[in-house]
């Protein structure tokens, strides 16, 4: 008889961060409320946050994400991706508080592009994004050794996707590279294709879909020119030869919410409502939006629904706070919206930004108490912003 032996398993920080239960002091996230937050169930948290508002007055600016609760997205200045929030931060420069409804990177590239005498706050520190985590500083300059080591970084421009922390930002800003979000990817692509020369190579962090989705529907190219470099693995699990061969060496991350979506979902929703539109996000794996009907950014995403003709039907993939609020806005017109899988799929850490953390930072700043303010460090800022310039130079 053989006796259970005790697993000899030690979770890696990331898994713990996911978990909740580390702390991440160097990016500020996993870590409790600093405060004393309101309960949930206070039901004067509107008001509250209303008043807070107010005393703040225009030297508040709140900025929410598409996949933000309804609770929250109500108190937001303006909605919109990442990019957007970001730029309509740095146009505002009498806003001394962005208060950012999002998640840790969209906060940091805030920080980056907004002046001096603004302060950026995150109500949770523990909105990160699954995604960003999976590709650290140390993570891709090792892997940067590894494509020195076998002579291609030379001929390698990294991209990174707005979605990744600014010390990936400000690594591609130092190689020559860019950032891209899911509605310039393409140009992004072309334009680092180019910069690379002949036989070069793009190294495309952290999201393997969207790298792997804009490289064959965008640039023509077979899935042998791609390659997915593990980062948990000696030399990426990849040998020199393959990345010598490569065209795209794809970093292995996913979106934990876009990731979720199969093509058993597709077949599924198409078998159960006739005529449906299949509409998903490029952060979808490969087969599913070779199943779609459309494919596009969270800002085409809204565009579309809001052209679609009256009595259209409409399966979309992507986070459930939208896919339920434009469902409900574009009901009255005779859109018929439904989410592609039939399982809940929130996206946890934009999730955690709730009405009790937003009071509880508008009422500090409203208090003369700045809160989980941001900040990225001048150096880091300085190269993460070049490769920011790049791509707002974009041809
Ligand atoms: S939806 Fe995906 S990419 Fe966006 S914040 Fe959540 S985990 Fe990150």
């Amino acid at each position: 008889m053989t006796t259970a032996q005790p697993l000899d398993v030690t979770p890696s920080p990331l898994a713990l961060l996911l978990l909740g239960r580390a702390a991440d002091p160097a990016s500020e996230r996993g870590v409790d409320c600093p405060g004393d937050l309101p309960a949930p169930s206070d039901p004067d948290l509107v008001g509250r946050a209303r008043a807070a508002r107010e005393r703040l007055g225009s030297r508040l600016f709140v900025l929410g994400h598409h996949y933000q609760r309804d609770e929250v997205i109500q108190f937001a200045d303006v909605t919109g991706d990442s990019f957007k929030l970001a730029r309509e931060a740095a146009a505002r420069p009498e806003a001394e508080y962005i208060v950012f409804c999002g998640v840790h990177f969209m906060a940091e590239s805030a920080d980056i592009l907004t002046n001096d005498s603004q302060q950026v706050i995150l109500p949770d520190l523990a909105a990160g994004c699954s995604m960003a985590d999976m590709a650290t500083a140390e993570q891709v300059a090792e892997a940067w050794d590894v494509l020195t080591d076998a002579g291609v970084a030379g001929s390698t421009v990294p991209v990174t996707y707005m979605n990744s922390s600014a010390d990936i930002k400000a690594f591609t800003g130092r190689h020559g590279g860019t950032v891209c979000t899911s509605s310039n990817a393409r140009r992004a692509l072309t334009w680092a294709f180019a910069q690379a020369g002949e036989n070069g190579k793009v190294l495309f962090l952290p999201d393997q879909h969207l790298g792997r989705n804009t490289a064959l529907r965008d640039l023509g190219m077979a899935p042998e020119d791609c390659v997915v470099y593990n980062p948990h693995r000696p030399g990426g699990g990849l040998t020199p030869e393959e990345l010598r061969r490569a065209k795209m060496i794809l970093w292995r991350g996913h979106c934990s919410v876009h990731g979720r979506f199969s093509l058993d979902s597709v077949t599924e929703v198409r078998a159960r409502i006739p005529g449906v539109n299949v509409l998903v996000h490029p952060e979808c794996r490969q087969e599913v939006v070779a199943a779609a009907d459309h494919v596009g950014s969270t800002e085409h995403i809204i565009r579309l629904l809001d052209e679609a003709p009256a009595g259209s039907r409409w399966a979309v993939g992507t986070e459930l706070n939208l896919v339920r609020r434009l469902a409900a806005r574009y009901a009255p017109q005779g859109k018929e919206i439904v989410f592609l899988d039939r399982t809940v799929c929130f996206c946890s850490t934009m999730n955690r930004i709730d009405l009790p953390h937003l009071v509880w930072a508008l009422e500090s700043l409203a208090d003369g108490k700045v809160v989980n303010r941001i900040t990225v460090d001048p150096e880091t800022a300085h190269f993460a912003r070049v490769a920011l310039d790049r791509m707002l130079a974009l041809p």
